[in-house]
This record gives C-alpha cells, sequence and structure tokens, in this order.
C-alpha cells in the first residue's frame, strides 16, 4: 500500500479515539515504513529489480508479523508507562500492527512470519494487478476520509495523491532502471512520498469540515 492509504489509516484511528492527537497516529502507521527506509540505507535490507518490476527481497527485520508485533507491543509499553495515556497506547500499538496487515494484502510473498526464518512466508500479492491495486487502495482511501468525515480539502489530497501513485504503480521495465543503479533512491522516494503525506493529512486533517 502506497504512503497516503497508509496515512489515512491513522483518520480511522483518530475518528475512534476523537481526543487523540492525529501526529502520533500518522507516525504509528508508517513507523515500519520508516524502519523499512532505515534499514535500506543502512544495507540491512535490501530490494532488487528483476524481469521489470521492483521485488523487496529481504525485509524481514521492518516488515515482519513478529517485529511487527514487538514494534506494537515496545511502543505500547512506551507510551502507557512513559506518558501514561493507556488510549493513545492502544490505537498506536493497532497503527503499527495495520501496517504489516495491510502490506499483507498488497505484497508480493515476501513478508516473513519472522526474521529468523526464511518461511513461511506470506503476501496477496495485489501488487502485481496495478489497475486492481490502484481502485481497491484509492476506495479505501476515500472510506477512511468519509469515515473520519474530513473535509473538501483533505479528499482532494487523498484523490491527488492517489491519483499521482497510479503511473508508479504501471512504472514496469526500462523506467525502473534508475531504482538499480542508485539503490538510495527508491528508499528517497519512499520517506518524501511519507513526509509529503504526513503533511498533507496533518494539515488538512485538522481543519476539520470546511
Ligand atoms: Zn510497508
Amino acid at each position: 500500500m502506497y504512503a497516503i492509504n497508509h496515512a489515512a489509516t491513522a483518520l480511522l484511528l483518530r475518528k475512534k479515539e476523537s481526543t487523540l492527537p492525529l501526529l502520533p497516529l500518522l507516525i504509528s502507521v508508517q513507523l515500519v515504513e520508516i524502519l523499512w527506509v532505515l534499514f535500506n540505507y543502512l544495507g540491512w535490507e535490501h530490494f532488487s529489480v528483476s524481469n521489470g518490476s521492483i521485488h523487496l527481497d529481504f525485509l524481514p527485520y521492518s516488515h515482519s508479523i513478529f517485529s511487527g508485533v514487538v514494534a506494537a507491543l515496545l511502543s505500547f509499553c512506551m507510551i502507557n508507562w512513559g506518558y501514561h495515556n493507556r488510549k493513545l497506547a492502544v490505537a498506536f500499538a493497532i497503527g503499527v500492527l495495520s501496517h504489516v496487515i495491510i502490506d499483507l494484502i498488497f505484497h508480493d510473498k515476501d513478508i516473513q512470519l519472522s526474521p529468523f526464518s526464511a518461511t513461511p512466508v506470506w503476501g496477496f500479492g495485489i501488487i502485481d494487478y496495478p489497475i486492481l491495486n490502484f481502485i481497491i487502495e484509492f476506495a479505501y482511501g476515500i472510506f477512511c476520509w468519509w469515515y473520519f468525515k474530513g473535509s473538501k480539502a483533505l479528499l482532494w489530497v487523498i484523490i491527488v495523491f492517489n491519483v499521482i501513485d497510479l503511473p508508479i504503480m504501471l512504472a514496469h521495465g526500462d523506467s525502473l532502471t534508475p531504482f538499480m543503479r542508485y539503490p538510495f533512491l527508491l528508499p528517497s522516494v519512499i520517506l518524501f512520498q511519507i513526509l509529503i503525506t504526513w503533511y498533507f493529512v496533518y494539515r488538512y486533517a485538522n481543519s476539520k469540515r470546511a
């Protein structure tokens, strides 16, 4: 799933506990992705380009069921006992888990049960059907906006970022060569998407019901 719709998940959490601040929820739904970016920069995880598409070959530290659960538990403990905020601790932990669960639906078979064993490995593979991927993600993003009862501006943010993602979803073959040649490029693009969608969702979610 692309950054805008992970970010939209924070709207579901925010609506549920409407007193919660949005910023930590936006961080929670992308914590796993931020780790992926960091681990790719460090060379601990890696991807490849072959047969005209990007494959996330190795991402067991950021994206495995086990590490998702551990990250959710650690976040819960830190927020619950460190900041004495049980509601935020629960919502943050759900946000962290949401990322792995959603990625399981969209990713190729690249999400391991744990970093300690290469099998079993899961992924429903919607990413291999770009148009279907686009339609499902777009509908999900709109649903999050509707559930949150967001402003028109927020709706436009979700529409525009989803439409921008379409050419990336459809990208294949030679257009991926730069990612092969410069391995830091993909994590940087993803990081940029995370930051910019955080900014726009935060900004327009807080200008409520315009
Ligand atoms: Zn992810």
